[in-house]
């Protein structure tokens, strides 16, 4: 077997080779014509022609050649029938059928060969089958011959015919060896076929997993090949966003690159200034030096322009008309121009008063009486809040420098003591009083000069006295607007500095908390009108702002007390009242407001005569006012005027009182410097 071949192929090609042997023993019985023979049975086969050819025995003779079967024919008809019976017997059904079947299929073939040799023979021959014409029957002899000429062919066909049966059994058993031989090949190749289909069908079955898994594999495939796709798709954005990011990189590398020299120019610029900036250090450390120089200089003219302008001044403000007032004569105050022409601030004023008392001779009315006045400045009704602070403000900065300051408003019940201290009605910024305009000129001088290393605080007090009585405006909470026990002490054993027992003391940085401590003052003495008439005009405000100042580095250090008070009515009382139970009351009010503002007249008289004892104790005011009055502090006195005619008495009086005072001069100032 060919091992290229495949069995299947092996298999038919054995089947292809085989066929003729397994058809031949089929049709052993039929036609010799159909029937390929060995070499030896060809011999056999071609033996009949061979006979019949040569005579008459051999027509007769069964062979599977095709002429066989006309021999056949020639044997007339019963004895045929009778031969053919006669192999039927002999050969089995099987052989017998298939020469029936032979004989039946061909056409009668006339029998001329057997004519003719039985001419030769003497025997009447038998034309197309018709048999031979009968002897005549007186004939025995003829007809004896005729059967033994009959008998003999007989014998002859059935030697014949044993031949050809021994052959045919011959053949039979081939065959059968074939048959056998052909079925144990059969069953080989069964086996062998059922071996290949099993091998088929597990190819198959491996074929069918292979499909299943060729098909799973391009399933994977598709999805790999989506997945390589999306992949393709992110990819080119990436390179996309690759390209943008790069040409980004390209751009801060060049701005990087820009910002580089940029820094490295602005680094040498920042090493120059650096240097620039260690000379201007020293330049700087030399101007403050002359700078501190330069004020401690200024801060020396200025106290010497205070002193030149005197240490005691004092002010007159006449305050206007107010609306429902009757409108004061002519030339009832008159403010004469200075020196210097209308052009020079006022400094004097005249009141003229027509004593009624007094009568001429004639009984005429005496002429007004003229007093003249002359002050530091005079402020006329029309001078606004602002102009008479400028006067003051130069004065407050003196407080600064570490002079103690005291300010006084002084006059009758409604000359304006109050408006000028505090302000108007209101809190409209045009008439904020001198209080709030002098807090905040301090707060602005001290944040300038602590650019110069000065460093400053201030502590606000605010208390009235009444009666000889102390009493805190900021007092808050259950104390409120209550006349509270507080006394004057000195703030410890040997100690100069003055305080006030139960009093409050707020330190301040701005002007909104100065407001709200005005704010409360007034609240305070709202209270206390309800329950005591008017007292606060006869009572005196004090103000005060301790200011301490520093300069560190230079180990400097200045403090004074600025008080700014608001005098009680300096009106005395009309001796022709009759004296009830309130006037009583009344009149010793007024009588302590006179001792203590007669009190504050004798102190600032004793300050100037420089006389060994101020009688500082002798009142309340002046005990509290002590360190804001001698040696080196520097005072001023407003006195307030009302610009009506039935209140010129009292004005005459304010004015002597205020022309006393600024006829003194209190020593020269000295700094309070530690
Ligand atoms: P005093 O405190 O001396 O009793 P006030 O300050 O209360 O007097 O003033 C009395 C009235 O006169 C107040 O209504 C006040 O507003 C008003 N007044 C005082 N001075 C002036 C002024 N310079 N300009 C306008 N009004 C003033
Ligand atoms: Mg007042």
């Amino acid at each position: 077997m060919d091992p290229q071949r495949s069995p299947l192929l092996e298999v038919k090609g054995n089947i292809e080779l085989k066929r003729p042997l397994i058809k031949a023993p089929s049709q052993l019985p039929l036609s010799g014509s159909r029937l390929k023979r060995r070499p030896d049975q060809m011999e056999d086969g071609l033996e009949p022609e061979k006979k019949r050819t040569r005579g008459l025995g051999a027509t007769t003779k069964i062979t599977t050649s095709h002429p066989r079967v006309p021999s056949l024919t020639t044997v007339p008809q019963t004895q045929g029938q009778t031969t053919a019976q006669k192999v039927s017997k002999k050969t089995g059904p099987r052989c017998s059928t298939a020469i029936a079947t032979g004989l039946k299929n061909q056409k009668p073939v006339p029998a001329v060969p057997v004519q003719k040799s039985g001419r030769a023979s003497g025997v009447p021959p038998m034309a197309g089958g018709k048999k031979p014409s009968k002897r005549p029957a007186w004939d025995l002899k003829g007809q004896l011959c005729d059967l033994n000429a009959e008998l003999k062919r007989c014998r002859e066909r059935t030697q014949t015919l044993d031949q050809e049966n021994q052959q045919l059994q011959d053949q039979l058993r081939d065959a059968q060896q074939q048959v056998k031989a052909l079925g144990t090949e059969r069953t080989t190749l069964e086996g062998h076929l059922a071996k290949v289909q099993a091998q088929a069908e597990q190819g198959q079955q491996e074929l069918k997993n292979l499909r299943a898994c060729v098909l799973e594999l391009e399933e994977r495939l598709s999805t790999q090949e989506g997945l390589v796709q999306e992949l393709q798709k992110k990819q080119v954005e990436l390179q996309e966003e690759r390209r943008g990011l790069t040409s980004q990189l390209e751009e801060k590398e060049r701005r990087l690159q820009t910002s580089e020299a940029a820094l490295s120019s602005s680094q040498a610029e920042v090493a120059s200034l650096r240097q620039e900036t260690v000379a201007q250090a020293a330049l700087l450390t030399e101007r403050e030096e002359r700078l501190h120089g330069l004020e401690m200089e200024r801060r020396r003219l200025h106290n010497q322009l205070q002193e030149l302008k005197g240490n005691i001044r004092v002010f007159c403000r006449v305050r206007p008309v107010l609306p429902g007032e009757p409108t004061p004569p002519p030339g009832l105050l008159l403010f004469p121009s200075g020196p210097g022409g209308p052009s020079d601030p006022p400094t004097r004023l005249s009141l003229s008063r027509s004593d009624e008392r007094r009568g001429t001779l004639s009984g005429a009315p005496a002429p007004p009486t003229r007093h003249d006045f002359s002050f530091d400045r005079v402020f006329p009704p029309g001078s606004g809040q602002d102009e008479v602070f400028e006067e003051i403000a130069m004065l407050v900065q003196s407080a600064l420098d570490g002079y103690p300051v005291c300010i006084f408003a002084y006059g009758q019940t409604g000359s304006g003591k109050t408006f000028t201290m505090e302000g108007g009605p209101g809190g409209d910024p045009q008439l904020e009083g001198l209080i709030p305009r002098a807090l905040r000129h301090l707060f602005s001088v001290a944040q300038e000069l602590s650019g110069q290393g000065w460093t400053y605080s201030f502590v606000a007090s605010y208390v009235e006295i009444y009666n000889e009585t102390v009493r805190d405006l900021l007092a808050t909470g259950t104390r409120k607007g209550q006349g509270g026990e507080c006394e004057i002490r000195r703030a410890g054993p040997g100690s100069e500095e003055l305080t006030v027992t139960n009093a409050r003391y707020v330190p301040v940085s701005c002007e909104k908390e100065v407001e709200a401590l005005l704010h409360l003052a007034r609240q305070n003495r709202a209270v206390a009108r309800t329950a005591q008439n008017e007292r606060s005009s006869r009572s005196h405000s004090v103000f005060q702002l301790q200011i301490s100042g520093e300069h560190s580095s230079r180990g400097l250090q200045c403090g004074a007390p600025l008080s700014l008070v608001d005098l009680a009515g300096s009106e005395r009382l009309d001796p022709g009242l009759a004296l009830g139970p309130g006037e009583r009351e009344r009149l010793r009010e007024t009588q302590a407001i006179n001792s203590s503002l007669s009190t504050l007249g004798l102190v600032i008289m004793a300050l100037s005569n420089k006389e060994s004892h101020v009688p500082y104790r002798n009142s309340k005011l002046t005990y509290l006012l002590q360190n804001s009055l001698g040696g080196s502090a520097k005072m001023l006195m407003f006195v307030n005027i009302s610009p009506l005619e039935e209140n010129v008495s009292e004005s005459l009086n304010s004015l002597r009182f205020a022309s006393k005072v600024n006829q003194c001069v209190i020593g020269t100032a000295q700094a309070n410097r530690k």
